[in-house]
């Protein structure tokens, strides 16, 4: 497939995206014999590579050391403020936008509430604002955003760059979010799953070089999970891969839109674990409709689990889900880790995650030769809107690039 987006700022040659990335993965410098080295290249096309990302000021010379015989080595780092992208993460409950540098660090930030009852065309004029303010806000360089990255619950239509009709979001059918929002804003921007885009923001800003084939299972208002595979992303047919709601953990639970229960996205949704915990008299009861009163109630249900014998119980069970549900799809996937991460999964680490482990290491449906590591993101609490602004440094940086970018029409 061709590439689009060619007005980008595009990197263009592939060996320099091939240099640009093991400099961006080593986080105290690298010099231009290791690049030769780790990349294959021969130290003329390193070095050719590297000047050119030097003139690009991509990169930076740092410190001369001598480690050994021969003469002292130039170490090499990234500029993280040469370039920048907008990452923004449209959850059913809250939309956030970050601006991200080349590091894929969080540079800005803002979180809105995502409008119930607007037309399509007032939740774009919404955004566009919320861009703009938080561009203005924080003194982002325009001449160095590169575009905007969208997050979004499938199902996605990438082609036509709209959102279809998600479980979640009613209203939201056929939403052509990334030509208005680019129209509107005069930039290209990139739409992706939301799972897909947190699993694109491991791979970039993650610095765990070696994590190749892991999944990231997200837990906000909904489940879902991203797969990367040799450092590579997945996106499967239509870009849609990752919905692992309807996946069997239990043979009880409520009961779920397929018919079943027991379907890892009901047993673990926000709203389950508080009306439990509200019928048990741990917390009082809430309006599961509502948004907000949802998220405020998982917190404090949460954070009740270590000294409420009611709510433990509960949250073990949820743990036992997702230990379940981890490990059918490492043995599927012969992953090495699996990273979660989400909205919700922010409250549910603190007491969920050790037991989470425990249940992994003594499942006896565990088949790899290997151990499983389970973990937090590193990325943090936005990793999904993070990962929407690494998508767009991806799909112009990174040496196996995507054709998702749209050119502004500007
Ligand atoms: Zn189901």
């Amino acid at each position: 497939m061709s590439r689009r987006g060619a007005n980008l700022p595009s990197i263009g040659e592939f060996n320099q995206s091939v240099v640009l990335d093991v400099i961006r993965m080593a986080p105290g410098g690298v010099s231009r014999v290791e690049i030769a080295a780790q990349t294959g290249l021969s130290s003329q096309t390193a070095t050719n590579a590297t000047r050119r990302l030097l003139a690009a000021g991509l990169i930076r010379e740092g410190e001369r050391t001598a480690t050994g015989p021969g003469k002292p080595r130039t170490a090499l780092h990234l500029v993280p403020e040469a370039r920048s992208a907008i990452g923004i993460h449209l959850d059913p409950s809250f939309i956030t936008y970050t601006v991200v540098d080349l590091a894929g660090a969080v540079v800005a930030r803002a979180v809105t509430p995502t409008p119930r009852v607007l037309s399509p065309a007032d939740v774009v004029d919404s955004m566009v604002g919320s861009v703009e303010a938080l561009v203005a806000e924080a003194h982002i360089d325009r001449d160095r955003l590169l575009g905007i990255g969208i997050a979004a619950p499938g199902p996605l239509d990438l082609e036509r760059g709209t959102v279809d009709n998600p479980p979640l979001l009613p209203g939201w059918d056929g939403v052509p979010l990334r030509d208005a929002l680019g129209d509107a804003l005069g930039m290209p921007v990139t739409l992706e799953k939301d799972v897909t885009a947190a699993t694109i923001g491991e791979l970039w800003s993650a610095g765990d070089p070696d994590r190749d084939d892991f999944a990231v299972l997200y837990i906000g208002t909904g489940v879902g999970l991203g797969i990367a595979l040799d450092r590579s992303v997945r996106r499967g047919a239509t870009s849609n891969l990752g919905d692992i709601g309807h996946l069997r953990v239990s043979h009880d639970g409520p009961l779920c839109a397929c018919g079943n229960r027991g379907c890892l996205g009901e047993n673990i949704a926000p709203a389950r674990l508080v009306r439990e915990a509200a019928e048990a008299g741990a917390i009082a009861p809430v309006s599961l409709d509502d948004h907000d009163a949802v998220a405020a109630a998982y917190a404090e249900a949460c954070a009740a689990a270590d000294d409420d014998a009611r709510v433990r119980t509960i949250v073990d069970g949820i743990a036992g889900d997702i230990a379940t549900a981890v490990v059918l799809v490492a043995n599927l996937l012969d992953l090495a880790d699996v990273v979660v991460s989400g909205a919700f999964w922010n409250h549910l680490a603190p007491v969920a995650l050790t037991e989470i482990r425990r249940r992994v290491d003594a499942s006896k449906a565990y088949v790899l030769p290997h151990p499983l590591r389970v973990g937090t993101s590193v990325v943090g609490a936005d990793a999904t809107a993070v990962g929407a602004g690494c998508q767009v440094l991806s799909a112009v940086f990174a040496p196996s690039s995507t054709p998702l970018l749209r050119p502004a029409s500007a």
